[in-house]
């Protein structure tokens, strides 16, 4: 298993929205620290004014598909 952390980017401004590592989606912005598992869906909105852009993203915590998300 790799405990390598996949970052998430804004496709319209490439802006670090959030990473995942394990399974977890990882959100660290703003003061916000927030760790969160499971298989769901989770659609993220670029915090820079100017973008907006919403970017979702699917998470699995099966052991077996760990690391596997669409992007
Ligand atoms: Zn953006």
């Amino acid at each position: 298993m790799s405990n390598e952390a996949k970052e998430i980017r804004c496709v319209g401004c490439g802006r670090l929205l959030a990473k995942v590592r394990d399974g977890q989606l990882i959100i660290q912005r703003g003061g916000v620290d927030a760790k969160v598992e499971g298989a769901f869906r989770a659609v993220l909105v670029c915090s820079q004014p100017r973008c907006r852009r919403p970017r979702s993203v699917d998470v699995l915590s099966d052991p077996a598909r760990r690391m596997a998300f669409r992007t």
